[in-house]
This record gives structure tokens, sequence and C-alpha cells, in this order.
């Protein structure tokens, strides 16, 4: 009971080893195993929860490294398949001096790309209490038609939807087909989790306030949650919203920031779907969800910045008694 499956891409991102240059400047890189989707897996596991990943990796050093990752971290890998013809994806990402990150992916087509419905692992997907998506499964088939094949199999088990859509603008034909496809499968979910960026970008507005958050809502979600990075997350339902504040950390890498507040919300979401009706309840959710956030936001790399109980605890203590 309790399980979390994540469904989607994993793969390498290769970030220079010193920060501030371009791709181009660059002169060595280091290996970051990342995908959103793996690494919200990787975010409940740490914390203590039951979490399966279903994607798929080449049947190569790379891919078999990162499924040994999710072992390692205490994840669930018998949703993962391997392509013999196509590579594990690669994603070089840095943040130049002038803070805009630049990505350059190697998917042509990568091994993700090409998970197919029959190779679904369906038993372990009817286990799902919260099932947990992105978009990027949604670009290209034929993953696109196992990624709605995983969906309709977890809803009708009674799953909890939950879906970040991680807008990667560069892997889309074009930014009005990203919106279209993003806003697709938008009624579908319990849960969805947009950053400030996306909430812009998916709204067409230059604004996060809550009249623009109010045009993502819908009565079939249960929850509607945009992150503002240092500044906290707002929360939506249909009884009350309002604002939580983060942090004060000192940020070195923000990476996976995003995934560690999923994680840390579908972590204790599994257990008691109640406390989306508990405004005092979710209140303080959220408030661990920022810490888990925050804490990523300390150290390079996603995985590696994930915390564990103790360490989120430690910090929330820590700003009460601050408080205090
Ligand atoms: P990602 O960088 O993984 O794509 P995201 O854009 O989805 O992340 P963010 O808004 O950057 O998500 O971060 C998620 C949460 O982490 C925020 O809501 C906040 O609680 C916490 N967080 C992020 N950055 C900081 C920071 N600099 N200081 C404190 N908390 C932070």
């Amino acid at each position: 009971a309790g399980l979390v499956v994540s469904f989607g891409e994993m793969l390498i991102d290769f970030v220079p080893t010193v920060s501030g240059v371009s791709l181009a400047e660059a002169t060595g890189f280091l290996k970051a195993p990342g995908g959103a989707p793996a690494n919200v897996a990787i975010a409940v596991a740490r914390l203590g929860g039951l979490c399966a990943f279903v994607g798929k990796l080449g049947d190569d050093g790379f891919g078999r490294m990162l499924a040994a990752i999710l072992r390692e971290n205490g994840v669930d890998d018998s949703g993962v398949t391997f392509d013999n013809g196509a590579r594990t994806a690669l994603a070089f990402v840095t943040l130049r001096a002038d803070g805009e990150r630049e990505f350059m992916f190697y998917r042509n087509p990568s091994a993700d790309m090409l998970l197919t419905e029959a190779e679904l692992n369906l038993d372990l997907i009817r286990k799902a209490a919260v099932f947990h998506y992105g978009s990027i499964s949604l670009i290209t088939e034929p993953c696109r038609s196992a990624h709605l094949k995983a969906m309709e199999v977890a809803k009708e088990t009674g799953a909890l939807l939950s879906y970040d859509p991680n807008l990667r603008l560069p892997l889309w034909p074009s930014a009005a087909e990203a919106r279209k496809q993003i806003l697709s499968i938008w009624d579908q979910a319990d849960i969805i989790k947009v950053s400030d960026v996306e909430l812009e970008f998916l709204t067409g507005q230059d604004s996060v306030e809550d009249e623009v958050a109010m045009q993502l809502w819908r009565p079939t979600l249960k929850l509607l949650l945009v992150t503002l990075g240092e500044k906290g997350c707002k929360y939506y339902t249909e009884d009350f919203h309002g604002i939580i504040d983060s942090f004060a950390v000192k940020q070195i890498d923000t990476t996976g920031a995003g995934d560690a507040f999923v994680g840390a919300l579908l972590r204790r979401i599994v257990h008691d779907q109640s406390v989306l009706q508990d405004e005092k309840r979710l209140r303080e959710l959220l408030r661990f969800a920022n810490a888990c956030g925050a804490i990523t936001t300390t150290k390079k790399g996603a995985i590696p910045s994930l915390p564990n109980a103790s360490e989120a605890m430690q910090l929330l203590e820590s700003a009460s008694d601050m408080l205090a």
C-alpha cells in the first residue's frame, strides 16, 4: 500500500565542471543523472516512501548505470525496460554567466522516446496509489501512446494523478504545439504543479497573480501548485488558496528543487489524501515540501542533493526556532 509510480524519462545531464560558462566554452563535463520523473521517484524513496519508476533506458553502460542508481536509492525498477537499438538520452546543460540556462539534447531518438504500450508493466501501474508524470514523454510516438495508456490504467484503478509539465521548449516542434499538448491532458490530473515560468508560458501572461493562476484551474483538480523559487509556493484548491514562504538557504544549484518539492508532497499525500481538504494541514505539508526544495538548491546536481526526512525536519525546526 502507498506506492507512488513515476513515469517518464531518465537521462544523464552533462554539466560543466566550472559554472558560468557556455556549453561551447566548457572544457570538461560531469555526469549528473536526472530526468524529472526519475528525480521525483528518488525524492520519494529518500524520504522513506515506496516508489517505482517506469520508463525506458538504452541497453548500454549509461542505461545500466541509471537503473542501478534507482535501485541503490530504493526505487523499484521493475517497470524499467531497455532498448537494444537506441542510446540512453543525454542532455548537456549549463547555467551561463548571463543567468540563462543553455540545453543541448542528444535524442535522435533516445531510448526513453521508444517505450511502447506493449512494454508497460501494467501490474505495477495498477498498484499505484499515486501516478506521477510530466510532458516530455508526450512529445513523440511511441512513447506518447504509452504515456496516455499508463495514465488511463492508473486512473481506472483509482490512483491519484499528479502532473508536473516540466517544460523543455527546445524538445517541442513549436511553442504553440508545446502549449497545446501540455494542456491537452490538463483535465486528467488531480494534482498539478507548475513553476512561475511555466504559468506565464501556459497562460501567455506576464504575471503570477492569482487571477492568472486561476486560468489553469479546472473543476477536475484537487490541488494546483505554483512554485516561485526562493519565494516559496502558491496553492489553490476548490475551497481555499494561499502562499507559503520558503526558507533562507545558500543557493548553489537549483536543479531538482521542483522535483524534491513534488516528491515531498507525494510522499505524504500517498498515505493521507485528506490533507487536500484541510488547509491548516496542507500548509504544513507545503512547508515541508518547500524545505525539501530549498535543501536541494544547496548542493550541485539533483539526485545527490535530495534530502532525507531528518535533513528536512532539521531545516523546519531550525526555522521555527528562529521564529520563537
Ligand atoms: P527546477 O529547477 O527543478 O526546474 P522548479 O522551477 O520546478 O525547479 P522551483 O520554484 O525552482 O521549482 O523550486 C521548487 C521549490 O523549492 C520552491 O517552491 C521553493 O519552496 C524551493 N526553492 C527553490 N529555490 C529556492 C531558494 N533559492 N531558496 C529557498 N527555497 C527554494
